[in-house]
């Protein structure tokens, strides 16, 4: 497709969270934010989106970097780029399932750029962020003229390109919960190519075992690019609480995450060929998360 120039806007760039909320509500539909642009100023070029007043968050600082908060959990700023949390030590060695999605996201040139708050919030059902994130139990803060709000990512998404967040909200922080001990977690992502390239299927296991390693005490596993939304599979969870992680468990566990899966067909890729890999991908997933707690 042809992607033609940028269209006229007058520019922002507010210096604070309350700044850039009463641009919002000042501008009303005339107005997008954005952070990292990667997805926003495409759909510009593509005229999907044509804002006449672009709000730039890149300088508010309340709204950036991954904070430990003592024994409750993890917070990380809406702002922080993929490529910090790439880099981030604490990310790649509490948070490998995150760590596995950032990693395999678009090129170093978009990470150093696109944000975890804009993945979330494009809300496109292939965002790789957003399994892992739900795996690992998190919930986003939105702020908005009436006060903050919290929910879980899980309940955040609510179509293609639709989610709760209010149109003069903004996401402040993702938070993660502090980890049970004997917990890990692995993301799997299908491409048609090794990068560059977004998922055809998504799969994020995340398992907590006894102190022995042998029984699964809590399971997630969540879904990319293979419903409307990212999904839960909570029928394949079922398959591995309380149970012994096996090669047969897993593949069962498989089979149930395949059964809830509702993805289309498109260009890139058949229903039947997406059901199968999540089969497969999930049973890989399990396997490899089961592996890293040891
Ligand atoms: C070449 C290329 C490859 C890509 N590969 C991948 C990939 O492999 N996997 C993948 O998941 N994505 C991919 N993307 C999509 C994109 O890079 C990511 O989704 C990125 O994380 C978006 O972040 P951003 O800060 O650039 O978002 P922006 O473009 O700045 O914003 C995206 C949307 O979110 C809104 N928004 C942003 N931040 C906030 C906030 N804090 N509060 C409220 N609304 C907000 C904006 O208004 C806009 O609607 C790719 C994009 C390109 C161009």
């Amino acid at each position: 497709m042809f992607i033609k120039r940028l269209p006229d806007f007058e520019h922002h760039a507010p210096a604070s969270l309350s700044e850039a909320l009463g641009l919002l509500s000042k501008y009303g539909e005339k107005a997008a934010v954005y952070a990292g642009g990667t997805d926003l100023l495409v759909s510009m070029k593509k005229r999907e989106k044509t804002p006449e007043h672009l709000i730039d968050l890149k300088k508010i600082g309340e709204m950036k970097g991954i904070h430990p908060d003592g024994n409750k959990g993890i917070r990380i700023g809406a702002l922080t780029t993929l490529g910090e949390l790439e880099r981030s030590v604490l990310v790649r060695e509490k948070l490998a399932i995150l760590w596995d999605a950032v990693t395999l996201m678009a090129s170093p040139q978009v990470r150093s750029l696109g944000t975890l708050g804009g993945n979330l919030c494009s809300a496109v059902p292939s965002a790789d962020t957003a399994p892992p994130l739900i795996a690992l139990g998190a919930s986003v803060k939105m702020v908005g003229p009436g006060g903050e709000r919290e929910v879980l990512l899980e309940t955040f998404f609510r179509g293609p390109k639709e989610s709760v967040l209010e149109k003069d909200n903004l996401m402040k922080e993702i938070f993660i919960p502090q980890l049970a001990d004997f917990t890990s977690g692995k993301y799997i992502k299908l491409m048609r190519r090794e990068a560059l390239d977004l998922a055809l299927v998504g799969v994020a296991a995340f398992l907590t075992m006894d102190s022995k390693g042998k029984i699964c005490k809590a399971a997630r596993i969540a879904l990319g690019a293979v419903a409307p939304t990212p999904i839960r599979a909570f029928q394949a969870e079922e398959v591995l609480i309380n149970q012994e992680i096996t090669e047969a468990r897993a593949a069962e566990a498989g089979k149930a995450a395949s059964v809830v899966c509702r993805p289309i067909s498109d260009i890139r890729s058949s229903l039947a060929y997406r059901c199968s890999m999540v089969e497969v991908l999930t049973k890989r997933a399990i396997m490899e998360a089961h592996r890293r707690i040891h």
